[in-house]
This record gives C-alpha cells, structure tokens and sequence, in this order.
C-alpha cells in the first residue's frame, strides 16, 4: 500500500494549477537567488562566513542563550520558557488575559504555526489575524503554509479571487493590486485596533537583547508598535552573539530568499517603549519554545538548526518543485523540513520525509549556511532503519550488493546480463511486478543500462592510446592551460562557489564591494528600489520638492518628526498644510494613519542597498514612516555610510547594554512595503507606504538651514 506521503504526493502530481505555480514560483525564486550575490563582493566568503557564526554559535549555545535573556531582562523584556505546545499555548493565553485582549494580529511566526496557536486563541475566545498577506490569504481558507517565505505560493489568482468573494467582499475583482487594497483596508483596522501583537524571531542578538525581523510588507512593523503588548515566540536556534554578525546573517537571508539585496524592512526591536517614546509596545514579552529542539543538541542532527529560514533549499529541490509543501503535512515542507520535522515531531509522525529526497545535493548548493542536508537526510534514513528493525530485506539486498562490489568478474558477469535484461525491462513493465520493485518503478523512469561498463570502455581507449590521466580529468588533451584556466575561472564564475561547501571561512574582514562616492551610489541603488532621490542645489530647491510632494496629498495631514536637516515643517505650515508633530502624549495613531506623506530625517543610510536607516526616540516615532500613504526621508548627505556592515559600529553605540540603550527600535528601510504573495505579482503598499522618496541635503545646505 502507498504510504501517506506517496498518496499526497500522488495528488499533487495531478493537480496541474497547483503544477504551474510550483513551477512559476521555484523556477523564479531560484533565478533570482542565482543573480542576487552577484552584487557582493565575495559570494563565496560571505557564505562561508556566515555557516561559521552559525557553527560558532552552537558551540556555545548555553552561553549566548544566557547572555541573551540576561541583557532582555535588564531592558525590562519578560522571558519565559516553554518545553512544548501546550506550555506555550497557556503562557500566550495567560498574558492575553492579563491584558483583556480580545483581539491579536500576528506575523509571520513558523514557532506559533509549530504548536498551533491559532485554534487555542479561538478556542479561549481572542480572535487572530494573521497579517501577512499570504499568511491571511491560507488563514481565510483555513489552510496551512506551504513554503517557508512564500506561504501560498500554490495559490492561483483566480483561488485567490474567489476566496475573497466568498469571505471578504463579494465585488472583488481580479486585479492583484485591487485584492491587495482590500486586505490593506480591513487589516488597517485590525493593527488600529489589536490589544496584542504576536511575531517570529528572525535573529535575537544576544550581546544586546535585541530582537531582529525581516519582512516586507511592513505588517511586522506594525504588529510589533501599535498593541501595547508584544510577544515574540522563537525557538533557541535563532540566537546570534553580536549585532556584526547579524549584519553578515542579513546579508545572505533577503538574497537566498527573494533575491533581494534587502528586504523592505529589517527591524531591530530592544526591549519597550522608553518613557520619553512616542510608539511601541509598553510590554513585551519573548517566549523561548523548546518543542523537541534541545534533545537533538550534540547529536548529528544539530547542523539543522543552522537554517536561517531562506527557503532557498526548497526552490532548488527537485521533489518539493514537483510535489510542493503541503504533501510534508508539516509547518516545515522541502529538504530542511524533511529533516526538522522528524526531529521535532518523531521518527514515527514523519520518519517517511527523509526518503522523500533524490539526494541530488542541489539544497545544500543553495543554502546560504551550507546546511549538510544531504547528510542528515542519510542519518535520519539509517536512524529510522535502525528503529524499525524489520528491514531485513533491505539488509539483504545491501549485503548481497556488497559481495558482488567486491568481486569484479561477478560484478561484470551481472552488468553484462543486465545490460542484455534491462532492454525487455522498461518502467511500464516494472511497475507490474509485485513486491518493492514494482513500488519502486511507479512513477519513476528506469534508466537502460550502457552497452558497455566504463571499464570495458577503457580499456579500449588504452589500447588505442589515449592519455589516461587526461582521459581521467574530462581534460582534453587540445585544451592549453591558459584555456584551462579560463575555463575553471568561468565556471566558478557561474556557479558562485554554490556547488560545494568546502571553501573556508576567510580571516579578518570580508571583502567588501567598492563604493567610491557614497552619495552617488546611495542615489543609484535608492532610485532602482523606490524612485530618484532628489540631489538639491540650494534651500529653494528642497522646498519646491516638499511643497509639490505635499501637493499631491492636498486634502491629508503631514506627520513630521523633529530634528530634521532642514526644518521643512513652516513651509507647510505657511501654505496651509495641517502639520502634525510627535506627540508626546501618546501615539497619535489615528491622526497619522489619515497622513498623506510622513517626513523624516535619517539617522544613517547605506550606500550599497539605497537603505533608510532610522531609530526610535523622543520626537522620532516609529509611525511616521510607516503609516502615511507616502514616506519622505530628509537624508543627510555625511550620514551615508558604505556597506551594510559600516553600519555594526553604530548599532552597538545605540544597543549595548553598557550605552544605556537609548533606543527600542531601528528599522533598515530599502524602499517601499511590497508583497508578491497573489500570483508572484510585485504589489507596493502592502500594509506600510505605498512609496518612499529622499532628498539628499548637502552639509552645505544643513548649515545653511540652521
Ligand atoms: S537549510 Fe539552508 S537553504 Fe534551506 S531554508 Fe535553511 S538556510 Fe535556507
């Protein structure tokens, strides 16, 4: 009988919507991927650095696990460890209560689909929204996630339409942007409203209790700043010792992932609001989930905890691009989740899923970290032999194997008549057979066996004197070796070093990409993100572009915050414009919602990605550039900064705990909100702005200003 992965996948296979969007949607992410570390200096070594933080990390786990909850309990974070679902689900309810919440909007969190939160909250009576829009898209289905960063990626437009018909708005249409419009406006009202915020961890810094996400529809931002209390669930294996670290592990996640350089948001959360804080959560709370994790610590499993969540392992793999996620039957799906979830769930809920792979390699070839899945894929199949201990068939046929390996007349003899056999032999026929050979040839192709061994082959090429050794290399004895050398070069070229593991982490610092004029490259990388940036010439300049930005929203309100390089805020004033500044009487969230444009300056920016980078703090709040329609950044032209990693030193000035933690929030902003979850199309203006624009203001204008 066929085993329950085979019937799933069986359905799969003729499913021919579900068919075309696995193959859309892999075929494109692959692709990107491929292109995406062309813009780093060294794919290789960046690579090869990032799988040491991760192995590094492991090696003392305990000791950063530590360090991480010491430096959240000291910036007043509530830490609480869960051993399993049921513990978790009664801490998040005990909290919700606490609070009378009665609604909670959450964001993407693989740990909280792990343990199933959603039901235990309807069950006590909280209603959730899941607020990405995948995320919301299967949670009006009622269906699960099937991939790790596109969650309905086996979702058609036209499902997708109709699901919103049914439970959403029965006049909607079939255009992507209209559906997306729609899932903004009613989860708008949701953030608005939500007494609880719950997210993931994509990275907990441990050096400085800060909480790391990656997203880019903006609703990661708003679940973790608009509730008043925030509850972060992570399992251990997203801790990271230091904020540089963090910087190298976000420079291969958005790339292996979308293929972006960066994704729209990269938000950096250390502890609650300050008092002197006009946003963010008053509580926040980080529940550590064990779930099954810490028994496969020291075992060959470990390595698995090292995926960082890219989803690049499942794009490359040829059985999830066939079958897709949901024939796992497991939050975690493709290559990596054929390995997590047995760890997590037992040999004896989902030990089937290592088989579940062609052993091709292709997984560990794109994952960022070099994961040995492959390896563990092994291990895990010889665990679960060793456990069922009824193999004694499959025990048999390897011993015979081996016998016949070891003695090459034998071995040559059974070539010869399998050659002559496997011309009768063809799938079709095969799959007739009883017992394990015919399961095994359903569904597969089987191979004709050469005419000739390789050994039969070369022994006629020596005797007609054909170079051994050149023979041996595949090197052709008309290739010179300046052509050999071109060659090699053009292959790592094209491989980017994806096709093994081996290279080791480089010492010292990364190279880096070489940025000659930052203002110029900023502008380059800002304008291929979100639009040109505006270089002025003087004052008049600046105001013209404010003034007719402002315009375009002339009935809306302008949030903006203080401290600006010039002080934009009596011009608009002077033409009529109802300006709104920080309050420092709460957030003012209804007020900044109804914004056109959101103005603010910029603390840093960076250079290689055309990134925003701004903090939290008093007349800074975190709302102004993320819930009006449009976001104006006022960037100083001697606050661009080269690389992401230029930026290390100065997080650690805001974030270390010896600095006084001046503020609760970073966020790294590389153009607008933006989500591809209908049908693979790009949509700006998800839940945050719908478009980013900066003005890049000369020292000699700021001067000039003040
Ligand atoms: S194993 Fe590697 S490729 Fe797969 S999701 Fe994890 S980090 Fe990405």
């Amino acid at each position: 009988m066929s085993s329950p992965f085979n019937q799933r996948a069986n359905s799969a296979l003729v499913n021919i919507p579900l068919q075309d969007a696995l193959q859309a949607a892999t075929g494109k992410f692959a692709n990107q991927r491929a292109h995406a570390f062309e813009s780093t200096a060294a794919p290789l070594a960046l690579r090869a650095k990032a799988r040491e933080i991760r192995r590094k990390t492991f090696d003392e786990i305990d000791k950063h696990l530590e360090t991480l909850f010491t430096n959240l309990q000291n910036l007043g974070v509530h830490v609480h460890s869960a051993p399993d679902a049921d513990s978790a689900k009664r801490i998040v309810l005990e909290i919700a209560r606490k609070h009378n919440v009665e609604t909670v909007v959450k964001s993407k969190s693989m740990a909280s689909e792990e343990i199933h939160l959603n039901q235990a909250l309807e069950a006590a009576g909280i209603t959730p929204y899941e607020t990405d829009l995948g995320e919301w898209i299967l949670q009006l289905a009622n269906e699960t996630p099937s991939h790790l960063v596109a969650p309905a990626i086996h979702k058609t437009l036209k499902q997708v339409q109709d699901l919103f018909r049914a439970k959403v708005d029965p006049n909607a249409g079939s255009d992507p942007q209209e559906l997306t419009s729609i899932a903004r406006e009613k989860l708008r009202t949701e953030f608005l409203r939500a007494g609880m915020g719950i997210s993931g961890v994509n990275f907990a810094v441990a050096e400085s209790g800060t909480l790391c996400l990656v997203t880019n529809e903006g609703n990661g931002r708003l679940v973790t700043t608009l509730p008043k209390v925030h509850v972060a669930i992570m399992g251990f294996e997203k801790v990271v010792p230091t904020l540089r670290d963090t910087l190298t592990l976000l420079s291969v996640l958005p790339r292996s992932a979308t293929g972006q350089k960066l994704t729209s948001y990269f938000t950096m959360l250390t502890g609650p609001r300050r008092e002197n804080e006009a946003d963010g959560p008053d509580e926040v709370h980080l529940l550590l989930l064990d779930g099954g994790r810490s028994r496969h610590l020291g075992t060959p499993f470990q390595e698995a905890f090292h995926c960082i969540r890219c989803g690049a392992c499942q794009n490359a793999c040829p059985v999830f691009q066939t079958v897709g996620g949901h024939t796992y039957d497991s939050v975690y799906g493709g290559p990596i989740g054929s390995i997590l979830s047995p760890m997590l769930r037992g040999l004896e809920v989902s030990g089937e899923l290592p088989a579940a792979s062609s052993l091709c390699g292709a997984c560990m070839d794109a994952c960022p970290v070099f994961v040995d899945i492959p390896r563990m894929l092994l291990e895990m199949r010889e665990a679960r032999t060793v456990k069922k201990n009824n193999a004694l068939m499959e025990r048999f046929s390897f011993r015979m194997l081996g016998m016949v390996m070891r003695k090459p007349f034998v071995w040559e003899t059974g070539f010869k008549l399998g050659s002559v056999f496997s011309r009768f032999l063809n799938a079709k026929v095969a799959a007739w057979l009883p017992g394990p050979l015919g399961a095994w040839a359903q569904g597969r192709e089987l191979p004709r066996i050469a005419k000739k061994s390789f050994r039969t082959r070369w022994r006629e090429k020596k005797r007609r004197g054909v170079d051994s050794s050149s023979a041996a290399n595949g090197v052709s004895q008309a290739d010179s070796p300046d052509a050999i050398i071109e060659k090699t070069h053009h292959a790592l070229e094209l491989a980017h070093g994806l096709s093994h593991g081996h290279i080791d982490c480089p010492d010292g610092p990364l190279p880096e990409i070489n940025v000659p004029d930052t203002v110029v490259r900023f502008a380059t990388e800002f304008e291929a993100v979100a639009n040109p940036a505006l270089q002025p010439s003087s004052i008049d300049d600046i105001r013209e572009y404010v003034l007719n930005m402002a315009a375009k929203w002339k009935e809306y309100p302008v949030a903006i915050s203080d401290g600006l390089p010039v002080e934009v805020a009596g011009w608009l004033m002077e033409e009529g414009f109802d300006v709104i500044s920080p309050s420092i009487d709460g957030d003012n969230r209804d007020a900044i919602a109804r914004c056109g444009i959101g103005i603010t300056g910029c603390d840093w920016a960076i250079a290689e990605t055309g990134s925003i980078v701004l903090r939290s703090g008093p007349g800074h709040p975190r709302l102004h550039s993320l819930l009006p329609e449009t976001h104006l950044a006022l960037v100083p032209a001697n606050n661009i900064l080269p690389h992401i990693s230029s930026l290390g030193p100065e997080l650690e000035s805001i974030f270390k705990q010896e600095e006084g933690h001046s503020a609760s929030c970073v966020n790294i902003i590389t153009g607008p909100s933006r989500s591809a979850d209908i049908a693979l199309t790009l949509i700006k203006g998800v839940h945050g702005p719908r478009d980013v624009f900066a003005i890049i203001v000369p020292d000699v204008l700021i001067a000039r200003s003040q």
